[in-house]
């Protein structure tokens, strides 16, 4: 489902499922060049302010950022992370400045501190991502940089993910596991209950530190946590 912030920003593009309605907009493969590149971008931040608690982060998000930052997810949360609820399961977002509703990894220059290993939304931007079954498409999101002038490039170079279709497999994958853990929450009639799914969650996906360095280790070590979850709690 795509989420916009609460001053109209589209960078948390989100993602849409199942077939694009038609003409509703091109959809290209990772292979495919799109005219997305802002090489023109001189830094105004304006796809960084304003965001609201739209940047939500999953556990490649968060397994990415500890491991550039060398905080742990518990450090950052309150500062620069904090959470939220999304059809019912509590879910982590970049927390945006009070005074300037700016993203707090923003730096004074109006370049991103955390590039290397910012958000998969961030890293997308401004790209959309489509899940149709097992096919990951994506998107232009309307009115995305505000420089215009953008030139093409290959997606999957634009987005500069390691192995990018075992990361698509594991979006599809963890999508599916949001989408029948908010069924289940839906489901389940005892706040309490669903109070402690919800913390087993966070802890299970978010608190607990991923103790690999690499990316395979990484999607290891994520499976047999989604295989414990699933068997607990779904
Ligand atoms: S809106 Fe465009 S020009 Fe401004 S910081 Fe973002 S990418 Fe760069
Ligand atoms: S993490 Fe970086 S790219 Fe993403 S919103 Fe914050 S400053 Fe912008």
């Amino acid at each position: 489902m795509s989420r916009v912030s609460a001053n109209g920003n589209t960078k948390a593009s989100g993602e849409a499922v199942g077939a694009p309605s038609s003409g509703a907009h091109r959809l290209y493969s990772a292979q495919d060049m799109a005219r997305i590149s802002s090489s023109a971008c001189a830094g105004c931040g304006a796809c960084c302010r304003g965001m609201g608690d739209t940047i939500v982060l999953d556990p490649y998000d968060v397994w990415q950022l500890t491991q550039g930052l060398g905080k742990p997810f518990g450090a950052l949360l309150g500062s620069d992370l904090n959470l939220h609820v999304e059809d019912g399961v509590i879910l982590p977002h970049l927390v945006m400045r009070e005074e300037t509703q700016s993203c707090t990894f923003l730096g004074a220059d109006g370049r991103c501190t955390v590039h290397a290993y910012r958000p998969g939304i961030c890293r997308l931007f401004p790209l959309g991502r489509q899940f149709d079954d097992k096919k990951t498409s994506y998107f232009i999101v309307p009115n995305g940089c505000v420089k215009g002038g953008l030139s093409k490039v290959r997606i999957d170079r634009w987005l500069g993910i390691e192995d990018l279709p075992r990361y698509e497999a594991y979006k599809a994958e963890w999508r599916s596991l949001l989408r029948t853990l908010q069924a289940r929450i839906a489901a389940e009639p005892s706040e309490e209950v669903q109070r402690n799914v919800n913390l087993y969650f966070l802890r299970t996906f978010y608190m607990n530190p991923y103790e690999g360095t690499g990316a395979n280790s990484f999607y290891e070590e994520l499976a047999t946590r989604m295989r414990a979850f699933t068997a607990a709690a779904l």
